[in-house]
């Protein structure tokens, strides 16, 4: 039977409420082809990737597979198609179609969907790296980014993200890719409540809880690393970011990464803090007042010839930095593929340019507002290529499993 379906873009704010399968095939195509393209490097084999369906999660999985010739499995929470129209989420499709073309590429690539946080999801990785995936891993990847997270120890409590600032209301202005409009938003502060359950779900808890199940399950093999995505950014973004519930979280990963540490010195391990580049995800368009500071970044950086998508920041980080001769370490012992976002005459016409940004020019060439909203919508398979087609059969969409 064929029941073909038209899709389009249907945007509510800065969420997508719509995908188009054959735009998001093509678009793994074209990443794995720009790491094709720089060649193969000698990176990890057997990789473990939470958070694999997008965005950094899916890159890191991509250049590992790709540049590196590593399996992998990739960890996430995605939907289906159900109720004989409804197409499911984009990550569902890029696993998918990431695991036909690893697995044409004569690579391993298993997706587990489901609730990362759980410990039965845990058990269940493990299970399958013993009887399956050779028995160990040589990468951890932690790429989650979650509005809510169950407590694995009791499934009544619900912790819940938000992304406020601390102590002091924050207004700017905001995108609304929809309507295509700029509009000033206020953020009021976080209370104390709203901090610790924000540092529950995107602080380095559950990515401490992982190396736990791993290494007591002793599937880690000798020189295990692992890595996990953060981010500071520029004093630009601050007051609503890095001081900010993130902010506070993401410094909670800092905490974690010197505690795995400590467990993993027996395997000659290593756990690392990679502060990464601002990018266009789904994750990132739903912090406030972040898409003005991307849309005159990116300018800047393009300019420069220094604007990076997912794919190309993830690709440098892996080759050159953690599998490669030319880490950047910090003070911190964190890995800064960030640096070419905080250098100082990026950072400086950024800030001239933000002074120069109103409701009335943002969408101009004066912003780079063009390619930040192509990116996102390339996220949902829309304007990847001016030839893909428009049309899918659901039927065979319901066929393809994970
Ligand atoms: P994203 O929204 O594109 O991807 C998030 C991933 O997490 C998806 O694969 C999703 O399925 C998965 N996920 C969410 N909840 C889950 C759950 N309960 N169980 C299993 N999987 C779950 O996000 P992203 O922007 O790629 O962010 C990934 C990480 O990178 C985050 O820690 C983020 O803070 C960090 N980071 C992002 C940026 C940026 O500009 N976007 C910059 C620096 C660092």
């Amino acid at each position: 039977m064929t029941q073909l379906i038209t899709t389009q873009p249907i945007l509510k704010g800065n969420i997508a409420r719509s995908i188009n399968p054959n735009g998001l095939k093509k678009y793994i195509r074209n990443q794995i082809e720009y790491v094709e393209s720089k060649g193969e490097y000698n990176g990890p084999k057997k990789v473990l990737v939470l958070g694999a369906s997008s965005s950094y999660g899916l890159a890191a999985r991509i250049t590992t597979a790709f540049g590196g010739g590593a399996d992998t499995i990739g960890v996430s929470f995605e939907r289906g198609p159900k109720n004989g129209n409804m197409l499911g989420s984009a990550g569902w499709y890029n696993n998918i179609y990431f695991r036909q073309f690893a697995e044409q590429h004569g690579l391993i690539a298993t997706n587990f969907i489901g609730d990362a946080f759980s410990d039965q999801m845990k058990d269940d990785v493990i299970n399958y790296i013993k009887t399956s995936f050779g028995g160990k891993i040589d990468l951890l990847v932690y790429s989650l980014a979650s509005p809510k997270r169950i407590d694995p120890a009791n499934p009544e409590k619900i912790y819940t993200s938000v992304i406020k600032p601390i102590d002091k209301a924050v207004t700017g202005y905001n995108l609304n890719l929809e309507k295509n409009e700029m509009v000033e938003q206020t953020i009021e502060p976080a209370n104390q409540s709203e901090i610790d359950q924000t540092i529950k779900v995107m602080g380095g808890e559950d990515w401490e809880r992982w190396i736990d199940f791993l290494k007591k399950a002793d599937v880690l093999v000798d020189g295990f690393k692992t890595v996990i995505f953060s981010y500071i950014g520029s004093p630009l973004t601050y007051s609503f970011y890095h001081e900010g519930t993130l902010g506070v979280a993401k410094d909670d990963d800092d905490i974690h990464a010197k505690a795995i540490q400590s467990k993993l010195e027996s395997l000659n391990g290593k756990a690392t803090v990679i502060v990464n580049k601002a990018v266009t995800t789904k994750a990132s368009l739903v912090i406030p007042i972040f898409p003005v500071y991307c849309i005159a970044l990116y300018k800047v950086m393009t300019a420069k010839g220094t604007h990076e998508t997912p794919i190309m920041h993830q690709d440098r980080t892996f080759r050159t930095m953690l599998y490669g001769k030319q880490p950047k370490w910090d003070e911190k012992g964190r890995l800064r593929p960030d640096s070419w976002e905080l250098e100082s005459d990026t950072q400086a016409q950024t800030k001239d340019l933000l002074q120069k940004i109103t409701p009335d020019n943002f969408k101009t060439d004066l912003t780079a507002y063009r390619t930040f909203k192509t990116e996102f919508m390339n996220l949902n398979g829309f304007e990847v290529n001016d030839s893909i087609s428009d049309q899918v059969d659901f039927d065979e969409l319901v066929q393809l499993k994970p």
